[in-house]
């Protein structure tokens, strides 16, 4: 099949995103080990260090996948309290991605998470000001409208609750960026060509990236839906390879 992503029309987007997942979801934990070095987990480790759940806390983790951000933050919470009572809602568009979240979730023994498809953009049937932490993790530059996504946040969220996003970022360093971009535009494609068998899949990917709003502006949109940011509101992760935004409805 050829996506022809360099002209993705935005009544498009959801539909290409749709099949990209459904062709990727079951080489996608392999192929995130390889392509980052493992350097994933190490981000998504921080990621759930910086949210510091507590016993109660209730997760809404929108774009979940396969599950590595809401396996991670049932062990911190068993990990630092004896009688925890978390609960997590992963919400995700995509049956397939769901399909190994829910098989893994099983394998390690997780019982507490409701896998729920749906759209990030209209969180029906979750209600206003109900879950104490919103995340979502590599999802947010693959929704259509990033602006009703903050939205959906802010609503869902209770008073005092937080948002947090780990998403691609832009390297600054002039000298990181160059290394950066030769590896990403030419290497991760002719991984995924490799070991995925699907080198469109992951062109899309490294596409996805590049247009995303850098830092500072995806900040702003932030702060637009209503979020109260602390200092400038984000955390650059390995050259600002990754970042990680957040803000409380307060
Ligand atoms: N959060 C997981 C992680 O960090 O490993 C999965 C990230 S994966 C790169 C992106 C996920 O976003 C896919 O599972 C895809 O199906 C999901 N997704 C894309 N568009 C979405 C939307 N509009 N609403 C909900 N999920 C969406």
């Amino acid at each position: 099949t050829h996506f022809g992503f360099k002209t993705v029309r935005e009544d498009e987007k959801e539909s290409l995103v749709g099949q990209v997942f459904g062709n990727v979801a079951s080489s996608y934990d392999l192929m995130n080990d390889v392509m980052s070095g493992g350097v994933h987990r190490l981000w998504k480790d921080h990621f759930i260090r910086t949210l510091a759940p507590g016993p109660t806390t209730k997760l809404l983790d929108v774009a979940g996948g396969t599950g590595d951000i809401a396996f991670r933050f049932l062990d911190y919470i068993s990990a630092t309290h004896p009688n925890p009572s978390p609960h997590v809602t992963l919400l995700d568009i995509n049956p397939a991605m769901l399909a190994v979240g829910q098989q893994r979730a099983q394998q390690l023994g997780h019982t507490n998470i409701a896998f729920t498809e749906g759209n990030a953009e209209r969180l029906e049937g979750i209600e206003d000001a109900s879950v104490d932490a919103y995340t979502i993790a590599f999802g947010i530059r693959n929704c259509t409208h990033v602006d009703r996504v903050l939205r959906e946040a802010y609503r869902v969220l209770k008073p005092g609750g937080r948002f947090m996003c780990l998403e691609f970022g832009s390297v600054e360093n002039p000298v990181v960026a160059r290394m950066y971009d030769l590896y990403s535009f030419h290497l991760i494609p002719t991984m995924g060509g490799l070991i995925a068998n699907d080198r469109e899949s992951y062109q899309y990917l490294v596409e996805s990236i590049r247009k995303f709003p850098p830092q500072p502006v995806f900040a702003d949109m932030i702060k637009e839906a209503g979020f109260k940011v602390v200092g400038k509101g984000w955390e650059d992760l390995t050259f600002g390879v990754a970042a990680i935004h957040s803000g409380f409805k307060l």
